[in-house]
């Protein structure tokens, strides 16, 4: 007998455990994150123990917290590469082999087992009409069966990006990539912000 999805262990814990460490890290149990921690587990499991896996989600929503959270992949040690497709798709790959596993949503088997589910991830109902509890139970109630995996090889993405030699600005003092042309982006006017007034460190003005 297959037990209750919801009592099965996902990415080597408890659900219940999951769910926790996705809201104290996420803010909130975001449905998205829900179906990553599926996907993220299915393609743990497929790559087996003991490989060195690099990650790559196709979108900025959701996904990659969950492979964040659940592999050792992540932006800053820069095992996880975000392609900005928003698809809801991720792939983990052995490095050296460039070999791995792509799991998605799969959009036929979601329509045909979770109306719910497929009507959220299309936008198909208003917020309001869903309440995020009830998208939760159908989530941890169909777990990956609305998920598609496939073997794949690595055809580009996987080199790792390499640091850059650092330069200094010589307008502003700071530090940015060799790479670039000689003023930092600030200076050359991409920046994001402008700014007001120097802060001390000690908090005094
Ligand atoms: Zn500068």
């Amino acid at each position: 007998m297959k037990s209750e999805p919801h009592l099965q262990a996902v990415c080597g814990k408890s659900v219940g455990e999951c769910l926790r460490i996705i809201e104290q890290f996420h803010g909130w149990r975001a449905p998205g994150l829900l179906l990553g921690m599926y996907m993220v587990d299915w393609a743990l499991e497929l790559i087996g123990e003991g490989v060195e896996a690099d990650a790559i989600v196709e979108t900025r929503h959701c996904l990659p917290d969950a492979v964040q959270l659940f592999t050792p992949c992540t932006v800053g040690n820069g095992w996880l590469k975000i392609i900005d497709w928003d698809c809801f798709a991720v792939t983990l790959y052995d490095r050296r082999e460039l070999s791995g596993f792509r799991v998605h949503l799969d959009l036929g088997k979601t329509e045909a087992l979770c109306p719910d589910l497929f009507n959220w991830f299309m936008r198909r109902v208003p917020k309001r009409s869903l309440p995020l509890e009830v998208l939760e139970k159908a989530i941890l109630g169909v777990g990956r069966s609305v998920l598609t995996a496939e073997s794949v090889v690595m055809t580009d993405a996987y080199k790792r990006i390499k640091k850059s030699g650092t330069a200094v600005c010589p307008s502003c003092g700071e530090s940015f990539g060799a790479d670039r042309p000689r003023l930092c982006p600030s200076c050359r006017g991409e920046g994001y912000c402008s700014p007001l007034e120097p802060q001390s460190a000690s908090g005094a003005a």
